[in-house]
């Protein structure tokens, strides 16, 4: 498989050559299809292998494609990583293949001051990138609506778990539309990831490499 046979438009396909992606790993070559497809996800896969592009182009073609305007306080998706560093990593990777686009995302978490991020929130983003304790505050203080949420990501969610995450994912994929797209990763399948996962996803896709 190559990049263009994935259906993604060609600022993607550019920006992935820049990157000097060859072609797509095993996990993007599965998960892209499905998640253009509309369907839910559960990847089991580790980080290394590419899974952050898998999830993150699927999102960013169909923003390109509705090409709607930011609304203050209302993102259309929410990524949700269990650190910092992995946050700021995926915010990494949508920068990377948004430059030069109308495709506005932010990246949110604790231990950063409040005005900055809710600044970003108030000018719209399409996307958020967000630990769930920082965001959880956010939506507590009316500062983030998650009613146009149409793509939700739960990113490493077995350390989510780890973490002790659970009470704020569950608070915040509450406030979402039941009808959107849910995409679960996880390195390992545990007993409570799979109860996660059968309360967040319909029908999902399961992906393992
Ligand atoms: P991830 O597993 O998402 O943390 O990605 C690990 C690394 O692989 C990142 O540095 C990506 O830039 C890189 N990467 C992602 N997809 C590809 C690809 N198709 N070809 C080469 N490198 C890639």
């Amino acid at each position: 498989t190559t990049f263009d046979m994935l259906g993604l438009a060609q600022p993607f396909l550019d920006a992935v050559e820049k990157q000097g992606f060859e072609a797509p790993t095993k996990i993007q070559d599965i998960a892209i299809p499905h998640l253009m497809n509309g369907f839910d996800l559960m990847g089991v896969a580790q980080t290394g292998g590419g899974k952050t592009a898998a999830f993150v182009l699927p999102i960013l073609n169909r923003l390109l494609e509705e090409n709607e305007k930011t609304v203050s306080g209302k993102p259309r998706c929410v990524i949700l990583a269990p650190t910092r560093e992995l946050a700021q990593q995926i915010g990494v990777a949508v920068r990377s293949f948004t430059k030069g686009q109308k495709i506005f995302h932010t990246v949110i978490f604790g231990g950063s001051p409040y005005k900055q991020q809710l600044q970003q929130l108030q000018r719209g983003v399409h996307i958020v990138v967000a630990t769930p304790g920082r965001l959880m505050d956010h939506m507590e203080r009316g500062s983030i609506k998650f009613d146009s949420v149409h793509t939700f990501v739960l990113d490493e969610a077995d350390r989510m778990l780890d973490m002790g995450f659970i009470h704020d994912v569950k608070k915040v994929a509450a406030e979402m539309p039941d009808e959107k797209q849910t995409v679960m990763f996880s390195a390992t399948m545990s007993k409570q990831v799979r109860a996660l996962a059968g309360g967040l996803l319909n029908k999902p896709k399961q992906v393992e490499v």
